[in-house]
This record gives structure tokens, sequence and C-alpha cells, in this order.
């Protein structure tokens, strides 16, 4: 596809000449004869370079290249200032403008070839450079999405609820404000997978993720703790309040309906609140959770206690 050049040009001769030129060479022309109008074509339409008269009818060219430069829309647009003036000074005042390349007229036409080549190209480099990055960032995005998930419930792993606990510990302990952990295990998964095999235990297992989530709050968090372990954190809740919790999912668990499943599936849930006297880590706090849960698979299953 050939390359959109937008020539800014008062003097109607010149821009023709340029135009027939430019267009005999294979590239695509815009003609603005003022400094609005091509602001304004360059914002709208697709640009990929635009070659700029310094002294035009409303405008000085070096505002007209800052309010591109300033612009994200225009921006990335390479601009060659052409001017009459041959002064240093002139070119300086361009430079910091943002223009990106500088050409005396009248123009020697293979120069200005050669300057609209240059900057193509370095356009072009940008542009690859700038889609590589992109999808760098969305790799880099989707791998630490990865790095934080378990791959068969899409909930949260063990590292990562880890790392949130630890957060969470700490704030309870600064601000004196209550959470509370909750470790659920699915009750004789082993016979169930001996029963109905791998694969259908693997659907349970997404099946009661699914369940758990679906009876939480949008703050709390849920993780795969490993097999057929579940362990959830409820951030500024207390004991009542977290008991309620664990006896909707209990409840959901136990009367949903698992495909292939001609008996109820249940779990046992262990609950730890703090603060607590015993409980002065994040690590002890997982734990308190674990052996109550401990407690309840003791006590007959399907059922939750408390530490
Ligand atoms: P309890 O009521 O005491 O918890 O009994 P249980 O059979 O659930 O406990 P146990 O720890 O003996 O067995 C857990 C089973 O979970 C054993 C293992 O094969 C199964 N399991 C662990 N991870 C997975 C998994 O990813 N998919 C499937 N299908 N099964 C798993
Ligand atoms: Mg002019
Ligand atoms: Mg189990
Ligand atoms: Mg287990």
């Amino acid at each position: 596809m050939a390359a959109k050049i937008l020539v800014v040009e008062d003097d109607k001769i010149q821009a023709r000449v340029t135009k027939d030129y430019l267009e005999a060479s294979g590239y695509e022309v815009i003609l603005a004869k003022d400094g609005k109008s091509a602001i304004k074509i360059a914002k709208t339409q697709p640009v990929d370079i635009i070659l700029l008269d310094l002294v035009l009818p409303d405008m000085d060219g070096n505002d007209v290249s800052r309010w591109l430069k300033l612009d994200d829309d225009t921006k990335g647009i390479p601009i060659i200032m052409l001017t009459a003036k041959n002064s240093t000074l002139g070119k300086v005042d361009g430079l910091r403008a943002g223009a990106d390349d500088y050409l005396l007229k009248p123009y020697n036409e293979v120069e200005l070839t050669a300057r609209i080549y240059a900057s193509l190209r370095t356009k072009a480099l940008q542009d690859e450079l700038k889609e590589k990055n992109r999808n760098l960032e969305e790799l880099l995005a989707r791998v630490e999405i990865l790095a934080i998930t378990d791959p068969l419930t899409g909930l949260y792993n063990r590292r990562h609820f880890e790392s949130i606990v630890e957060n969470e510990f700490n704030l309870t302990a600064r601000y004196k404000s209550p959470a509370s952990c909750l470790m659920a295990d699915v009750d004789h998964f082993k016979s169930v997978n001996d029963e109905k095999g791998h694969r259908a235990g693997d659907v349970i297992l997404k099946e009661v993720a699914g369940i758990i989530k679906n009876c939480l709050r949008r703050v709390d968090i849920v993780a795969r703790w490993g097999g057929e372990e579940f362990v959830i954190l409820l951030p500024r809740t207390a004991r009542e309040d977290t008991l309620r919790t664990a006896s909707r999912i209990l409840a959901a668990v136990s009367s949903h309906m698992f495909p292939g499943m001609d008996k109820p599936v249940t779990i046992s849930m262990g609950v730890a609140t703090i603060p607590a006297p015993s409980i002065d880590s994040a690590e002890k706090f997982i734990d308190a959770a674990d052996a109550a849960l401990y407690t309840a698979k003791s006590r007959g299953r399907n059922r939750i206690e408390v530490v």
C-alpha cells in the first residue's frame, strides 16, 4: 500500500508541483493549505509522514509541529519541515519544536525522496518495535496470570493465596480488624475417583470450585490448596459471618447434582478467625483452619468446625 503523505503548503503552485512529483513517485498525497486543517487531517486520517511548510497563513510551522508532537494521536508521525530560510536558528527552532528533519526550499527532488524514504523507514521500525512491545506486554500479563492460577479449577494457586494471606494478616494485626480462613476438603474423594474415574473426579473438583466461588463476595479470596482441598480468605469478617458463609457452601455442595454421580458429594470445613491469642503468623492462621478441618473429618464429615 502506498504511503500517505500530508503536504502542508499554502502556495498553490508549489503544492501542485510537490503533489505531482510525489504521486509520480508512487505516494498518496493529501494537501492542506494551512496549519489548522493540517492538524485536523493528521488527527482524523492515517498519515504516514508530513511535509510541513514553515511559513503558513494561520500558524507558524513550528507551532503546528509542536501541536502534532504533543498529541498522542499524531506524535508518531514523522515531520519534515520545509523552509526557504537558510538560517541555523530556524533549523534549531524547528527541531526543538519536534520536526524530525529539515529541508530547504527550493528543494532538490532527489533529496526530498531520500529524506521521505529515510523517515518512513524509521517510522516503520518504530511501529514494529511498538507492536513487539505490545505483544511482549500481553505475553507477560498472560504469564503472570498463569503463575498465580491453578490450571484445573481456574482458582488462585496455593503460592498466590499464601502471599495474599501474609498481606492480610499484617493488615489485620495493624488495624485490629478481624479476618477468617476457611479450609475445605471433599469427603471420601478417593472413593469417587476409584468408582467414577479420575476424569470424573476432575469435573467434580471444577464444579466444587465454582460452587464455592458463587457463595463468596468479590473481596473474598479462594484458592485450590492442593488435591481436593480448597482454602478461602474472608477479609474483615468475624466468626459469625464466616460460619454463615461456610454453611451456605456446605449446603450448596451437598445439594448439587454432580454429573454422573448417583449420591451427593459433601465437603468438610474448618474455620479460623483472627485476632486469636495463639495465632501470630499467616502460616499459623492457615494451620488453625486446617486443624479445625481435621476435627470436622474426625467428627463425621459434611460439617464445619471452629478452632
Ligand atoms: P477424606 O474424607 O478423609 O478427605 O477422604 P478422601 O478420600 O477425600 O481423602 P484422601 O486424602 O485419602 O484422598 C484424596 C484423593 O484426592 C486422592 C487423590 O487421588 C485425589 N485427588 C487429588 N488431586 C486430584 C485431582 O487433581 N484430580 C482428581 N480426580 N483426584 C485428585
Ligand atoms: Mg508558505
Ligand atoms: Mg478428602
Ligand atoms: Mg485431602
